[in-house]
């Protein structure tokens, strides 16, 4: 097998190898982790998480390696690679904290009252595979794995063969605090690899984008296994009269060109307004013009490098597009190659037709468009008027005003006064509708999603129980009486 070799993405140097997995290494990483599953499943839940626990404390005990590693393979900045570490910790702190009531058994009606009774419990799928990005390596291939593992199954990791190195960073932490290494395999390679790893499993959790997804869900579904799948999105944010225009600049500075725009909730169409767009236009590009960029591990640089060159040219392609259809350049939609060969400047352009791919496609890199529009009306529709469904943002002078516009959006998520804060609200599900994918992260949801309901129903054995009730039904005038117990059990509030 060639080694997959890892290159930084602004130095160009090696920042590692790794070893792709033929079909006869996915097989076998896949069977030992079955095996080592049946273990693992046989544990309670306060057994299992004092290895997570101990994960917790040791990345951020030692967060320096991990910012490394992040930094080496994705050319982010210091700050970005922190956030991963900083959203892993908080999402290993909620399900431990909560996992163990979110999976409990629950006790149910059964099918008669009194003499039946029903349990919900949650069983684990087995093998969960996750298959996940580049653009938070660290994050999207440990902290899915968390819940997984504490809901009692082994997992499967095939990470982006572009950033390979934080995963396996992320896996050998969990092994140093304890976790059998079979139970979190891993495998690398490209999609063939991907495509290969879903015949093995028992479940599959997909993130990257949305033409990627629509193949792993046709996958999966010959297969007959549950998927959940977290695709791309094309983000609007909606500032009314009204709003603070201040904090709504910080935070479509941070929701638009921090990881370089590279972030799945990025915002990437802004909709203001009329009467304060040109106030606003002009404030966004002024700040977005101060962004320092870079690659270092300095905490001062606000900007990293995008994933690589042939990034850089599709996010230039959506800007020569935008610009040749009549865009107008507020700031950037130029290329930094004295930083490093995948740099583009934060770029914020008006007047972007609405068929260009600016506007329909998701760019992935540090570009918004603003359009001004005459009314909440307008604004609601044109952010509504696309494929994806993934997040949003609203920014309004009254709470009131801004629950309502959120409620009109059809995005999985909305920030009101924030743009990227959903994804370490964990308490509450993320994901997207529309072609923004399919289930959701964090919250119940997110650890539920890892396993199948199983319904346990118990017959008291009076007179043959349950089973006996139907055929003792002989004639009209038992019917009847069956039918008349019917009605009055509508009317009994406590048996209902
Ligand atoms: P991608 O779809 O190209 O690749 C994602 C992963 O799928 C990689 O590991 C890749 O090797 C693998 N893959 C490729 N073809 C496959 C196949 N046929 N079968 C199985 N696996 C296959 O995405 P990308 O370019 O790595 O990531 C960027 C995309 O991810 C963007 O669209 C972004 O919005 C999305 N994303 C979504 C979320 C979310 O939570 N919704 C989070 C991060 C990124």
């Amino acid at each position: 097998m060639v080694p997959i070799k890892v290159h930084n993405p602004v130095t160009g140097e090696l920042a590692g190898t790794v070893i792709p997995a033929s079909p006869s290494d996915l097989a076998s990483t896949a069977s030992r982790a079955r095996q080592a599953q049946e273990r693992w499943t046989k544990l309670s839940f306060r057994e299992r998480a004092r290895f997570i626990s101990s994960f917790h404390d040791r990345i951020l005990d030692r967060p320096d390696p991990i910012l490394d590693t992040i930094q080496l393979e994705t050319g982010k900045t210091r700050r970005d690679a922190f956030a991963e570490v900083v959203s892993v910790a908080g999402t290993a702190r909620y399900y431990l904290t909560h996992g163990e009531s979110i999976l409990a058994g629950r006790r149910r009606r059964g099918a008669v009252p009194i003499v039946t009774s029903s349990v919900l419990e949650h069983r684990p799928h087995g093998v969960v595979g996750l298959i996940t990005p580049w653009n938070y390596p660290f994050i999207l291939s440990i902290a899915d794995a968390l819940p997984a593992l504490l809901a009692g199954n082994a997992v499967v990791l095939k990470p982006s063969e572009l950033t390979p190195l934080s995963a396996v960073l992320g896996r050998e932490l969990l092994v140093e605090s304890g976790l059998d290494p079979d139970l979190f395999g891993i495998v690398h390679g490209g999609g063939d690899v991907g495509g290969e790893l879903i015949r093995h499993v028992d479940f599959i959790g997909f993130t990257g984008g949305s033409t990627t997804g629509r193949k792993v869900a046709v996958a999966a579904a010959e297969r007959l296994i549950p998927c959940s799948l977290e695709l791309g999105g094309k983000n609007p944010m909606i500032v009314l009269k009204g709003a603070s225009l201040k904090n709504a600049a910080i935070g479509l500075l941070s929701g638009a060109f921090s990881n370089a725009g590279q972030t799945c909730i990025s915002v990437e169409r802004v909709y203001v307004e009329a009467s304060i767009f040109e106030e606003f236009s002009r404030m966004v590009s002024e700040e977005a013009r101060k962004l320092k960029l870079g690659w270092s591990r300095s905490w001062e640089l606000d900007m990293g490098s995008l994933i690589h060159s042939a990034h850089a040219d599709k996010v230039m392609g959506h800007i020569e597009e935008a610009v040749e259809g009549g865009a107008r350049v507020l700031s950037g939609a130029v290329r930094r190659p004295d930083i490093g060969p995948a740099f583009v400047e934060p770029t914020v352009l008006t007047h972007v037709s609405p068929r260009a791919s600016m506007a329909t496609q998701e760019t992935f890199g540090p570009v918004i468009s603003m359009y001004p529009v005459e009314s909440v009306h307008e604004a609601v529709v044109m952010a509504n008027d696309t494929n994806y469904g993934l997040n949003a943002s609203v920014w309004a002078g009254r709470s009131d005003e801004a629950m309502a516009v959120a409620r009109q959006i059809h995005a999985g998520s909305v920030g009101i006064q924030s743009t990227l804060m959903i994804y370490n609200a964990f308490d509450v599900p993320m994901g997207g509708m529309k072609i923004s994918g399919i289930g959701r992260r964090h919250g119940e949801h997110g650890m539920l999603r890892y396993t199948q309901e199983q319904s346990i129903v118990t017959s008291f054995s009076m007179a043959g129980g349950y089973d006996a009730m139907l055929p003792k039904i002989r004639s009209q005038r038992v019917a009847d009486a069956v039918l008349k117990m019917v009605r009055l059990w509508r009317r009994i509030p406590g048996l209902r």
